[in-house]
């Protein structure tokens, strides 16, 4: 992109961005400019009504009959279809339920399940720590089971895969950097060696297209409270391709995931397809948040997202180097929009400072140890003008140098 952006070029972008209806289902305070639907996206209308029917009307009214009357017994698998369309998922593949942290241990152990005689597991240094814990954990209820990461066994994950790999668990966009990482192409090398991967799609489900079946890949896992902006705490999904539902078995084999729950059999019989994905009593408020938070979805086309959400990133990153480049900001996203996710980070000394203070300004981003200043750009809700303003902000900031003031060293439980 070339040319001065001042504010009229950024007005005429938002007077023709196609997604600019959408904001108007969110309930977004005015003077806020949100960069942090990466870490918790915004509630929406259709959320806060699903929550008052769930709550009044069907626990408050009808009680337990709303198992039945109100479908919530189904939520988990009809959810987990709408999330599905997102990522690229035929229907009956993609189960909601639980957190990302208890999906992977689940997908894990179902991956190495299938690779019997493999020994290893491969992840990523740089991964969000979750996944590494989790895998940690898997271990250890596995003798003999060991982790290699990419960043301390070697420098690329691709040279970590061998004959020896049960599984490969990696995420598709990393948290702290945004870098994106080609689902296609690490799948398929993956499957040369009989390889399984499992995805963490926690940064990429509703930021950008993802086509799962057609990467051939074998398990995912995501949360729906980033950009799918399913609620704080909203429950996650697991994704199986359907070639693996036959056999697939994992460990936590709770009622849910029965063949026949209601029957109360004494003895385990795993359910059919995603179904024996589930262990117990799902969070139906939560369900229900998310569920009006798909239906904002349901008219979005994920193509034109990508395209608003590289338009933004862009012109942030070329924003902030104009402005705010000598006062030693420093990119730490890739340039190449092909590369990367719908955040931008930028390194600084003073980052945690800086953004308490963007934040007292009404730019709320996050800030990542030990000094990344994150910013996520959610398409359905962030303008092209919004991006402007953020930038002039931080520009104030830093130009002042007001972030040196003792108030923003103050740090909370969460930063
Ligand atoms: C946010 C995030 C998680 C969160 O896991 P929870 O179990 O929902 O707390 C896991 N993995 C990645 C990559 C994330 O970004």
């Amino acid at each position: 992109m070339t040319g001065t952006l001042d504010v009229a070029a950024v007005d005429a972008m938002d007077a023709a961005d196609p997604l600019r209806a959408c904001r108007k289902h969110f309930a977004l305070a005015d003077g806020v400019i949100y960069l942090d639907g990466n870490s918790l996206g915004a509630a929406s209308l259709a959320a806060f009504a699903e929550l008052e029917t769930a709550a009044r009307q069907e626990w408050g009214r009808d009680l337990i009959k709303s198992w039945n009357t109100a479908g919530w017994f189904q939520l988990p698998l009809q959810l987990g279809d709408r999330v599905g369309r997102l990522i690229g998922a035929a229907p009956g593949q993609t189960v909601v339920c639980d957190t990302t942290s208890l999906n992977i241990y689940k997908t894990l152990h179902a991956a190495i399940a299938l690779r019997p005689g493999r020994r290893v597991i491969v992840s990523e240094a740089g991964s969000f720590p979750t996944d590494l814990y989790v895998a940690e954990g898997v271990i250890s209820t596995l003798p003999g089971m060991e982790l290699r990461l990419e960043g301390t066994h070697a420098p690329q994950i691709e040279d970590l895969i061998d004959e020896t790999v049960a599984v490969v668990l990696v995420n598709h966009v990393n948290y702290k950097s945004g870098e994106l990482r080609d689902m296609a192409a690490l799948t398929k090398k993956a499957h040369e060696a009989g390889t399984l991967v499992v995805w963490d799609l926690c940064h990429s489900a509703g930021a950008l297209p993802v086509d799962l079946d057609g990467a051939n890949v074998d398990f995912a896992v995501g949360c729906t409270y980033k950009y799918l902006n399913g609620g704080p705490g909203a429950p996650a999904f697991i994704y199986a391709a359907r070639r693996h539902h036959e056999n697939v078995v994992q460990p936590l084999s709770g009622w849910w995931g029965h063949a026949r729950p209601f029957a109360f059999e004494h003895r385990y019989a795993a359910g059919d397809g995603m179904v024996r994905f589930l262990c117990g009593t799902q969070p139906i408020l939560s369900l229900r948040a998310l569920k009006g938070a798909l239906d904002v979805w349901d008219a979005v086309d994920m193509a034109v997202v990508r395209e608003k959400s590289i338009a933004l990133t862009d012109i942030f990153i070329r924003l902030v180097e104009e402005k705010c480049g000598q006062y030693g900001v420093a990119l730490e996203t890739p340039r190449d929009a092909a590369r990367r996710g719908s955040q931008v980070s930028f390194a600084h000394e003073g980052a945690y400072e800086i953004m308490q203070a963007l934040i007292e300004r009404g730019v709320i981003g996050d800030f990542r140890a030990p000094s990344t200043m994150r910013f996520g750009f959610t398409p359905l809700y962030v303008g092209y003008r919004d991006v402007f303003q953020a930038v002039n902000v931080l520009e104030e900031i830093l130009r002042t140098e007001v972030w040196r003031d003792v108030r923003y060293a103050v740090r909370g439980a969460v930063t």
